[in-house]
């Protein structure tokens, strides 16, 4: 189901993991913002399209994870962008002959009967400019450091939406990429990218979890901060996201705060 966040801007989400789908209308037909994750779902959004009646002509990775680089064969062979760094990674990732049997390990079991590997991590860099080539709204895109390599959030200036990736989550705590040279460090000035990033923005569609809408980013923003600081720091953390409550069925989730922590260490 499409839900319409703004003028021409709709968000599909998935069950598993909740991932956003955003769906931006052009002037030939839609942008696809991380389409996802069982081939039910995609296929879900591929009749949501055609019942409203629009060809896909582009497509957008926030970041090189494997739920952020899907397609499904039905959305045709159209460009489909990421930042030069995640349009490297996904080449390098693809380069490797067994790439498939790479990506399915990363796969939940849900998905393992049929996996959605169609056109799985084909992504164009993006020409220089800072703007997604299309033939629709104006998207800038917001290049840093922080969850993955080559990261990404969108803002769609016209339509005061921000794509934020995997972050602003009222779902996941922020995940912090360890590989990168100051996880730390470099999640905070991500943060602070993606606030000057959401001053234009009235509606935030995070990668996992529920759309934020006016004081609720600055929330979220403050929120992330607080889990990151409190991560490199003093490790206090009043956070719904680490301690409940739950949802029934999403305990797990606090498994990703407990997993940063033993990186971390105890005091460190
Ligand atoms: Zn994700």
């Amino acid at each position: 189901m499409l839900e319409q966040i703004a003028e021409g801007v709709f968000v599909h989400q998935s069950q598993l993991l909740r991932n956003n789908t955003t769906v931006v209308q052009g002037d030939d037909g839609v942008l696809l913002v991380d389409p996802g994750t069982s081939r039910d779902e995609l296929r879900c959004l591929a009749r949501d399209l055609r019942e409203l009646g629009q060809p896909v002509v582009a497509g957008f990775a926030t970041h090189p994870d494997w739920d952020h680089v899907q397609w499904y064969a039905e959305f045709g062979d159209v460009p489909r962008y990421g930042t030069a760094r995640c349009a490297t990674f996904m080449r390098e990732f693809l380069s490797k002959l067994d790439w498939r049997e790479r990506a399915v390990a990363m796969l939940p079991p849900e998905l393992l009967d049929d996996p959605p590997l169609d056109g799985f991590g084909r992504i164009t860099a993006l020409p220089s400019g800072g703007h997604v080539p299309w033939d629709g709204p104006r998207i800038r895109v917001v290049e840093h450091r922080g969850h993955a390599e080559g990261h990404a959030a969108l803002v769609i200036a016209d339509r005061r939406v921000l794509v934020a990736g995997d972050m602003l989550s009222d779902l996941f705590v922020p995940m912090l990429d360890f590989e990168g040279p100051d996880p730390i460090g470099d999640y905070l000035d991500g943060l602070r990218l993606i606030e000057e990033a959401a001053a234009a923005a009235d509606v935030v569609v995070p990668g996992h979890g529920s759309v934020a809408q006016g004081a609720e980013i600055r929330t979220r923003i403050a929120r992330d901060r607080a889990y990151v600081r409190a991560l490199g720091g003093d490790q206090r953390f009043a956070d719904a996201r680490v301690s409940g409550p739950f949802e029934p069925g999403w305990e797990w989730v606090s498994s990703i705060h407990e997993g940063q922590l033993n990186v971390v260490g105890p005091g460190s």
